[in-house]
């Protein structure tokens, strides 16, 4: 891609309606646009972006065995009736009526619909467990739209439902996902922790939301902080070893403010140990047992003959969110630098051409350049302006495309300028290039 044929509509300062620096990022580089309250157009930078997320985010569903579907956005109320959440829900529930007066909804979650999905079909415990997922756009009509689309009105989000014959299995499936959120975040550059969430009505402790520490979060968090110290390095899916590691987790204080207690938190946590800050949820799993199954009427033959409603769980990622989460942990909005994970990074190389234009063999030289990198999957861009070097270096910095090279008076003979984002320029050949961005590739 050049960039003079690119669409990135760059503004020159922040713009003043936002007000945290994700949301500013985003509208100063053009990955969005909004479109009304709460709603908005991703542009190809942010698009992008959001697309490498998912990519990541659906790997991790395969490898614990999750299946993807692909529920429709508009769903009929009757399910939600049968569940009774018809009338619950409230205003957060886009409702919607049909030419032939049919009362219609734009999906804020699926519990009801893949649900109704399951029952249709799976009629034995010997089809389970099941993992569902899907990826899809949600609505939600959220009384206070702000802060971009960290919490909009349309959003994009990767849900997931589990599928069970008994609490014990519905546990195994539970800490599947748990296992799966770890990696996921890693994978993305997070340290997102789980923290102890309410389960509501149905009670029990199972529930955890994934939280990454932010200044501008809107979940205010209690941790002992030696729980920044683990990991999931090592944890394999075996019903032991993953129960092993939710407990390891839950060894340590976290919650958010909705479960806080000052007394069991000043009991649990040494003084020291003690961490009160704030941060985004980036993730939420949850385990309910019949609470959808049952008035649903989704039973499955057990070994003895009996039947019984499957035990379920519910999984999300907010996939579009996340676009903004890794904004807030990696943007340097002093220095104006933004630090993408290579893996997720809209570009993961620029080309900069510091050179006459009317010389022929030069701009071979830089066409070739691209063409290698392009044919090796490497995402590149190359910066065909008129501008000086330093903006051209700025510009890639707010955007944050990682390694730039730079073809100009310094790249004598086989030699390449080649820089990393924030660091200084080094002279190396076109296959040392291609090897550092190669191995990075296949890290991720
Ligand atoms: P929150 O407390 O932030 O409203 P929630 O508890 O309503 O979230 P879930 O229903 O568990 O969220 O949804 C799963 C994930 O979807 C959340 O962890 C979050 O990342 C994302 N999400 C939820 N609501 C929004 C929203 N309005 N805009 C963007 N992402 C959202
Ligand atoms: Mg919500």
């Amino acid at each position: 891609m050049y960039i003079s044929k690119a669409f990135i509509p760059i503004l020159k300062n922040n713009p003043s309606e936002a007000k945290i620096k994700s949301h500013q990022l985003m509208l100063r580089v053009g990955m969005i646009k909004q479109s009304s309250a709460g709603i908005y157009s991703w542009l190809p930078l942010g698009f992008k972006v959001m697309k490498k997320i998912e990519k990541i985010v659906r790997e991790e569903q395969n490898k614990i065995g999750a299946q993807e579907i692909l529920m429709p956005t508009i769903q009929s109320s009757e399910i939600w009736k049968e569940s009774g959440r018809y009338d619950d829900y409230g205003d957060e529930m886009l409702r919607i009526k049909d030419r032939q007066n049919r009362e219609m909804l734009y999906g804020p979650t699926n519990e009801e619909l893949v649900t109704d999905i399951f029952r249709s079909s799976i009629k034995s415990y010997k089809s389970l467990p099941q993992l569902l997922y899907h990826i899809q756009w949600k609505f939600r009509d959220e009384v206070r739209p702000r802060f971009g689309i960290m919490r909009c009105r349309e959003f994009y989000m990767k849900d997931a439902y589990s599928f069970d014959v008994s609490d014990e299995d519905a546990v195994y499936s539970y800490n599947k996902f748990f296992l799966s959120y770890l990696k996921t975040f890693k994978r993305l550059d997070l340290t997102a922790i789980p923290m102890a969430a309410d389960t509501g009505p149905i009670g029990g402790n199972l529930s955890h939301e994934f939280v990454i520490l932010a200044e501008t979060g809107e979940s205010k968090i209690f941790t002992d902080k030696r729980i920044f110290d683990l990991d999931s390095a090592g944890s394999v899916i075996d019903r032991k070893s993953l129960e092993d590691l939710r407990k390891k987790y839950e060894q340590f204080y976290s919650v958010t403010d909705e479960k806080f207690n000052k007394e069991e938190f000043e009991k649990e946590v040494l003084e020291e140990n003690r961490l009160i800050t704030k941060g985004i949820e980036v993730g939420h799993i949850f385990y309910f047992g019949d609470k959808y199954s049952k008035p649903l009427n989704a039973a499955v033959d057990l070994p003895g003959g009996k039947k019984d409603f499957v035990k379920m769980g519910s999984y999300g990622i907010g996939v579009s969110r996340l676009v903004g989460a890794i904004i807030e942990a990696k943007y340097d909005d002093k220095e104006e630098i933004m630090k993408w994970p290579f893996s997720v990074a809209p570009y993961e190389l620029a080309i900069i051409p510091m050179i006459n234009k009317n010389e022929t063999s030069a701009l071979d030289k830089v066409t070739n350049i691209f063409k290698h990198f392009e044919s090796i999957n490497i995402d590149t861009i190359i910066d065909d302006t008129d501008e000086n070097l330093s903006s051209k270096i700025k510009k890639f910095n707010l955007i944050g495309v990682p390694y730039q090279i730079i073809i100009g008076k310094k790249s004598e003979g086989d030699l390449l300028e080649f820089k990393e984002t924030g660091k200084d320029p080094q002279n190396l050949t076109i296959d040392q290039i291609t090897k550092i961005l190669t191995e990075l590739k296949a890290k991720n």
